[in-house]
């Protein structure tokens, strides 16, 4: 898949969060900048959610809830070593029944996911990205 700007990466969100039903673990693969907060934002607009989605890369997690009595629950791992505690609390995302987990930069965390779907971001040029997802 193609895609050619931010406001195609925010539509392919928006019409794939229509296909997602809790409980469901997604782990984004793709270098800085490729796009993949971008990607949670417009999949979290699909859902209903209208807070704003920024990334959760210093608080590691963020939650929203949707309108539709389940929650997207947002994390990024970015250059964390250790999760600690928050590798629990991930455990708490993944086993609740309500919940869709998206993951950037899962490395940390592998021990703790079951078996998930992954969506990779590649750069192409000029502002293009390829996106491969198992969903
Ligand atoms: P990541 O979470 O992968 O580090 P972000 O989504 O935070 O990436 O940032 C992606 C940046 O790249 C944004 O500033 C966005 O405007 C820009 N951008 C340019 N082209 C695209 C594209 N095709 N898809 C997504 N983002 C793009
Ligand atoms: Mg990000």
């Amino acid at each position: 898949m193609i895609i050619r700007d931010e406001a195609e990466m925010v539509e392919y969100g928006r019409q794939l969060a229509h296909k997602l039903r809790p409980p469901l673990v997604i782990e984004l693969l793709g270098d800085v900048g490729t796009g993949k907060t971008t990607l949670v934002r417009g999949i979290a607009s699909g859902l209903g959610i209208t807070e704003t989605v920024t990334s959760p890369s210093f608080v590691i997690n963020k939650k929203y809830h949707t309108p539709h009595n389940s929650t997207l629950s947002h994390y990024d791992f970015y250059r964390l070593e250790d999760p600690g505690i928050m590798s629990a609390e991930l455990e708490e995302s993944i086993n609740d029944p309500q919940t869709i987990t998206i993951i950037e930069w899962a490395e940390s965390v592998a021990d703790v996911l079951p078996k998930h779907d992954t969506i990779t971001i590649k750069y192409l040029e000029n502002g293009t990205r390829e996106l491969e997802s198992t969903l």
